[in-house]
């Protein structure tokens, strides 16, 4: 599996540091106009009626899916706000039907930010109850604990307590609530016939995860998640993650594989009795440099590590 260049790492930090400040730069939405690469998406048919829609010359958030067929259409995930005219006009491209079905994987305006666009027409979204009530009561989380009012067109209009299933396009689209993961909202979508997964930011593929405690996400909750992901997933099931190229299961087991020896490595350090300084010296995460980037840097994963002791 290619990975990405690392300035699409940084791009993706620096944009999610900005989601934090509350502001949008034009010219990484836009291109800066001097030969820069223009920003905007890529779609890729991943398998049946499914296709991933991914940024392309920069950060547009979330990794997106699309199932496309003669039923209709239904979308997961939707981008960072200022992308919208970017995703309607990539999803041009392979269909003119409108989207009937908004299915939402978390919290994150880099995942949700067009729920609106789309929830003032006849897109009916879809999420787990937590995710609406988080919506309704806190806004839309923008990062560093911040969060957006979230308008009625924003909110969820179908929710489920533990599964549903969307039947469409000769597929059932089964959509599964992981408890308190990434945030305590989160929702995996797998494709039965097309044997794809959508796992929402649970998997970060190749990247340390982001885990979102102040969204009532766990280290344990992840792991779990994960293991029921790899549980759920056969050796030729093609995996979309919130970030990063597409996946397949043995993804999965590294990423558990790395968790685990991460947090042995970091709690060895704290029964020595070390404080949190004394162990981002020690650099117990060495090993797992390559997972190292902008947002989740090689400390921030320690500190979230020390959180979850
Ligand atoms: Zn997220």
């Amino acid at each position: 599996m290619q990975k990405r260049p690392h300035n699409i790492k940084r791009i993706l930090a620096l944009t999610i540091g900005l989601i934090g400040a509350q502001i949008f730069i034009p010219a990484l939405a836009h291109g800066h106009g001097n030969g820069e690469p223009k920003l905007g998406f890529k779609t890729e048919k991943v398998s049946g009626s499914v296709y991933m829609l991914s940024g392309d010359g920069g950060f547009t958030g979330g990794n997106i899916g699309l199932s496309i067929g003669e039923d209709g259409v239904a979308m997961i995930d939707n981008g960072l706000p200022s992308v919208i005219e970017l995703l309607k006009t990539e999803i041009a491209k392979t269909t003119d039907k409108p989207v009937d079905y908004l299915i939402n994987t978390h919290v994150h305006g880099d995942h949700i930010g067009n729920n609106a666009a789309y929830g003032a027409s006849d897109t009916q979204i879809v999420s787990h109850d937590n995710l609406r009530k988080s919506l309704k009561e806190k806004g839309m989380a923008i990062g560093g604990g911040k969060n957006i009012p979230a308008p009625k067109a924003h909110l969820p209009v179908i929710t489920f307590s533990d599964q549903m299933t969307i039947h469409l396009n000769g597929d059932a689209a089964q959509i599964i609530h992981f408890a308190k993961a990434h945030t305590d909202g989160d929702a995996v979508i797998k494709f039965k016939e097309a044997n794809v997964i959508h796992t929402g930011d649970i998997l970060f593929n190749g990247m340390f995860p982001y885990i979102d405690t102040s969204n009532g996400g766990s280290y344990v909750g992840v792991k779990a998640a994960l293991q029921g992901i790899y549980d759920m997933a056969d050796e030729e099931t093609l995996i979309i993650p919130g970030h990063g190229p597409i996946a397949k299961k043995e993804n999965i087991a590294s990423t558990i594989a790395m968790l685990e020896e991460s947090y042995n490595a970091v709690k060895a350090l704290r029964d020595k009795g070390m404080s949190e300084q004394e162990i981002i010296a020690a650099k117990p995460l060495e090993e797992f440099s390559s997972f190292h980037w902008g947002f989740i840097t090689t400390e921030k994963m320690i500190q979230q590590l020390l959180e979850a002791l």
